[in-house]
């Protein structure tokens, strides 16, 4: 599908399953505060803009005995209201498997993989939900062939900017490259799907849309805002897709100029949609 240019957005949805290997009681809190109000409040933006969007989801926070709720406070590990809300937002919005407890795919086996695919499938289909599209935790690629035995067709990569290159070789170095990559207002990449190993379809991934918090605070809107319509013009112009993504914690800080910012871009991909020159998809529409 590499024609018409389009537009679409991948969600991590995980409440704090994310960091459950390091908690940070800072991050709890946070999470238990604003995650489902994030969420609720991104439906709310989709709907009023008429976008769909892809909400990779941690199956254990369908399972109200999942192994973290004894942990820390239960909200921040089983929340299903979140899910019933996207599964039944007027905008159509796509559910999609983010794992069942976000494990590490590179620091465990086929095996300890394999089972943790049985569980969000069991999770999934008792709440009728039909997963197409993956996102790996953590975005460490691995498994390939899993994820076709477990009916998986889509998977979304990273993109491959110029910080992360830097990153493999030097993290000090990678972080700065990455804070300039973001600070310079020039377009994010454009991506097409292609097909790999195991008859999956890759998607990669052009921007983050980068949370407002410490070090990452000198980045600025405009050039944020600058990027996104960069590569959104790129999009048209080459016939590719603009992949934006994101966690609901990147709404965590600065929320509301957040949802300002995000409104602003996806403004600007309506009022490209109006001349019939961008759609808008979600992950699924990209397989091969
Ligand atoms: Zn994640």
């Amino acid at each position: 599908m590499k024609n018409p240019a389009s537009f679409c957005i991948s969600i991590d949805c995980e409440l704090a399953w994310g960091v459950s290997d390091k908690i940070s009681n800072k991050f709890i809190k946070k999470t238990i505060e604003l995650d489902e109000k994030i969420c609720f409040n991104l439906l709310t933006i989709f709907n009023e803009f008429d976008v769909s969007a892809t909400w990779a989801i941690v199956a254990a926070m369908l399972d109200n005995n999942n192994p973290m709720i004894n942990i820390s406070h239960s909200s921040a590990w089983y929340n299903p209201k979140i899910i019933e809300k996207i599964k039944y937002s007027k905008t159509y919005q796509e559910l999609a498997s983010h794992s069942y407890s976000h494990p590490n795919f590179i620091q465990y086996d086929a095996k300890y993989i394999d089972e943790d695919f049985q569980k969000a499938e069991y999770f999934f289909s008792k709440n009728d939900i039909n997963i197409k599209s993956f996102v790996f935790p953590r975005n460490q690629i691995q498994y390939l062939n899993l994820l076709n035995k477990h009916g998986i067709k889509i998977f979304r990569s990273l993109d491959k900017s110029m910080y992360k290159k830097v990153y493999k070789y030097n993290k000090v170095l990678g972080k700065f490259a990455n804070l300039l990559d973001k600070s310079l207002p020039i377009s994010a990449n454009t991506v097409f799907p292609k097909i790999t190993d195991h008859n999956l379809t890759e998607l990669q991934s052009s921007l983050l849309f980068i949370s407002r918090y410490s070090y990452k605070k000198i980045i600025s809107e405009f050039s944020i805002f600058s990027k996104a319509k960069q590569g959104i013009d790129k999009a048209i112009k080459n016939k590719e897709c603009f992949h934006l993504w994101f966690h609901p914690s990147n709404f965590y800080y600065n929320t509301e100029r957040q949802f300002i910012l995000l409104k602003k871009i996806l403004a600007y991909v309506n009022l490209k949609r109006k001349s019939g020159l961008i759609t808008v998809n979600t992950l699924d529409k990209y397989i091969i």
